[in-house]
């Protein structure tokens, strides 16, 4: 018998997509940047104005381990990380709406939007499976879904990789990364991340998802455990990157 909690989740989890169902049925679908309504054929639900204001980062959508600015080398477990945007302009505000004001939908944008410019830069077969940086369960249930768990599954439908996002657990509340200071946010995330299943990691390359990029320290530590876990490669990839951010740190 599932406990009233998974019960909750599972009847959350189902409202949700019957809404999301109900909502394409009846509303056409919306530019995510500035709501203009669209042809149903669009599939970045993006306008044509609006594409053109997205600030994609052309040349360098790929940091290697020299970005990681403070770090040893040998404390980078990451093999790259692929950036679609910077997180500044139409892409942050849309994504402070996705991750703080419900607006959930724009999962399919985002994974539409990071899948067309990661396959242009990488050979999709590389990967064993996507695996999202996972969300407390307290932090879960309050915000009602976890956004880079959405972008990844979707992801994951776009270029036929196996979402196992449920093979990486965190373990530990942590706060909000995004309010605290350096050296508080390597220690706010080390030993929070566990590996659920090390046979299933083992020999494999992974493809970690987030939504936005910081100090890295993040998609770090959960390189580090699906790396000792016997991981071959970790890529990861985010929709936004906070290069103004990096630089100052
Ligand atoms: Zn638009």
């Amino acid at each position: 018998m599932p406990g009233e909690v998974e019960l909750q989740e599972g009847i959350i989890k189902l409202a949700a997509r019957i809404i999301d169902y109900i909502n394409k049925l009846v509303f056409p679908p919306k530019c995510i940047f500035c709501s203009e309504l669209l042809e149903y054929k669009e599939k970045l639900e993006i306008c044509t104005k609006c594409i053109g204001k997205v600030p994609l980062i052309k040349d360098n959508s790929v940091f290697l381990k020299s970005f990681m600015h403070g770090v040893d080398a040998e404390a980078v477990w990451f093999d790259g990380i692929f950036c679609t945007c910077e997180y500044k302009g139409i892409v942050k505000e849309a994504i402070i709406r996705y991750k703080y004001f419900g607006k959930y939908s724009y999962y399919r944008a985002f994974a539409n939007l990071t899948a067309q410019r990661l396959k242009a830069v990488k050979n999709m077969d590389e990967f064993d499976m996507v695996i999202s940086v996972p969300l407390h369960k307290r932090k879960e249930r309050t915000r009602g879904y976890n956004q880079s768990l959405l972008i990844s599954r979707e992801l994951g439908k776009i270029t036929g990789i196996p979402d196992k996002s449920r093979l990486l657990a965190r373990i530990r509340h942590t706060d909000t990364q995004s309010l605290l200071h350096r050296n508080e946010r390597y220690i706010n995330v080390k030993d929070a991340f566990t590996v659920t299943d090390e046979n299933e990691v083992e020999g494999k390359s992974i493809l970690l998802v987030d939504d936005v990029l910081t100090t890295g320290y993040t998609l770090n530590e959960c390189s580090k455990v699906l790396k000792k876990a016997g991981a071959r490669q970790v890529y990861a990839v985010v929709v936004a990157a906070a290069l103004h951010d990096i630089a100052q740190l």
